[in-house]
């Protein structure tokens, strides 16, 4: 009965979301209004079994069930009952200024403990859906040099980047919140277009001399996978200003990294228009990478210079001067996006176009920062007009969205539709299909001709499947990231990279 699931709430906020017992007969009231019920439920609930629960799904399970066999109940604004669960656990969630309060003082004893803190609210109001995400298929790959963290995630929808480079044509003001990384989302009820964010809590950061604001993603690509977001609402900009907010970052959070997309389609993130960072613990498998070349310089006590033996093109500085290291980064910054090599097809313009583009990431280890400078061109032609240096299509059906920051450090998110599409080719080879007979009569993996034929000459035991669908998405996962990269891997790339870095 609903009265029950009301106490079970109740109980759950107490435990999980800090909901002060003084304020339980207040919220009693406005659950039994908001399901349209007369009085409460007077018997004893299990409270261990509350207790015990590490995330909400349970009572959204719970409150599916009702619904199934009693019907909706008639006062709820909401037909689905994770958004029915989202509105209440937002609501007894702590309001913003006592997050922030609770966070800042975490933060000035211990930065690791205000993240938790927020992560831990972040699962418990359902912000982060801890259960779905735990459904996700994730596995390690380890290459010939360097290894690649390798995920299908559920929960995220798939992006087209013809949409994204349109969504930096529209007007914020015809747009309420004006974009999904927006603060006026905290609290948001959700429309067509945008998710309910009632459960949302941002905390404000002074980053050199301004307000950042700091959230989780909810879909958690990898461990405290947190966002950074600007106060205003202005169009992304890789320059100096956006270096000094990183090192900054890294400062309050050692041992977290911070990056920052790049600012223009194809080769950037999914939302452009609004200033944001993406960090996290450090866990990317570019950070174990190693050194391909070291820039011997003047100055060398003060910086070291490298080309990261990667398969994009990354320099990595690292100094423990600040100053010397933003200078470096700003430098190498204004070479890159002037920087033309037509034999190697890199042009940093097309008239008034801007094609090149930097992609930072920062860390510091103990008193050294470290800065990751990844080279990007978005440039397209008749031959490849969804980039040149972007995934070719002959790897679209694995993934054809922006390589981000985030791919770029070997993290590579792979499209829900993969467990599917994989899971119905794996059941056709048990079944002994043949390939024509898999491509003509599913029109869903009609895009892996290639897998599937490679898959038929390969004559591996259907138990094999598994792994071996693994292992081809992993180097096709490597052959994009390749792809990415403006100085390829032969003499004539490598040589030129190296005079780029003696400019
Ligand atoms: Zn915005």
């Amino acid at each position: 009965m609903v009265e029950i699931l009301v106490e079970k709430l109740l109980t759950y906020a107490e435990l999980k979301l800090a909901l002060s017992t003084e304020d339980v007969k207040y919220y009693r009231n406005v659950l039994l209004n908001k399901f349209g019920l007369k009085k409460p439920y007077k018997g004893v609930i299990n409270v261990s079994e509350i207790h015990s629960m590490n995330n909400p799904q349970m009572l959204i399970d719970e409150l599916c069930e009702l619904i199934k066999t009693k019907g909706l109940p008639p006062h709820l604004s909401f037909t689905d009952p994770e958004a029915v669960i989202v509105d209440i656990l937002g609501m007894m969630t702590p309001i913003p200024s006592v997050v922030n309060y609770r966070f800042a003082k975490l933060l000035k004893k211990d930065s690791n403990r205000a993240i938790k803190y927020l992560y831990d609210l972040s699962i418990a109001n359902n912000y982060i859906q801890q259960a779905k995400i735990d459904a996700n298929i994730r596995w390690t790959a380890p290459l010939d040099v360097n290894y690649f963290e390798m995920t299908i995630n559920l929960a995220k929808p798939e992006k087209d980047n013809k949409e994204v480079a349109k969504l930096l044509t529209e007007k914020p003001e015809d747009k309420y919140p004006s974009c999904p990384l927006c603060l006026e989302n905290v609290g948001f009820g959700g429309n067509e277009t945008t998710p309910p964010r009632q459960n949302l809590r941002a905390v404000p950061l002074m980053l050199d001399k301004e307000i950042w604001y700091l959230q989780y993603s909810p879909f958690v690509y990898y461990k405290d996978h947190i966002i950074v977001i600007s106060e205003e609402h202005n169009p992304m900009t890789i320059t100096p200003r956006i270096f000094s907010k990183l090192v900054a970052f890294v400062d309050l959070f050692p041992n977290l990294f911070i990056g920052s997309n790049s600012d223009i389609p194809i080769v950037g993130g999914s939302i452009l228009n609004h200033e944001h960072f993406q960090g996290g613990a450090k866990v990317m498998p570019m950070f174990k990478a190693k050194d391909r070349y070291v820039l011997r310089h003047k100055n060398e006590r003060k910086i070291k210079i490298s080309i990261l033996e990667w398969d994009s093109n990354v320099i990595k500085l690292e100094s423990t001067s600040k100053r010397r290291l933003l200078e470096k980064a700003a430098e190498i910054t204004a070479n890159w996006l002037n920087y033309t090599n037509e034999e190697l097809g890199i042009i940093p313009f097309t008239g008034e176009t801007r094609h090149a583009a930097v992609t930072p990431i920062v860390v510091k280890e103990k008193r050294k920062y470290i800065m990751y400078i990844i080279l990007r061109n978005n440039r397209t032609d008749d031959k490849y007009p969804t980039g040149i240096f972007h995934a070719h299509p002959e790897y679209h059906n694995i993934k054809k969205e922006g390589i981000g920051l985030i791919e770029q450090m070997g993290t590579f998110i792979l499209p829900a539709r993969l467990k599917s599409e994989f899971g119905l080719m794996e059941e056709l080879y048990k079944k002994g299909v043949s390939g024509a007979e898999m491509i003509s009569d599913h029109p869903t993996i009609t895009k892996h001709a290639q897998f599937i034929k490679e898959l038929m000459l390969s004559k591996i035991k259907p138990v094999e499947f598994e792994t071996y669908a693994k292992n081809y998405m992993t180097e096709v996962c490597q052959n994009i990231l390749r792809n990415t990269a403006c100085f390829k891997a032969d003499a004539a790339g490598q040589a030129a990279f190296i005079k780029f870095l003696q400019l």
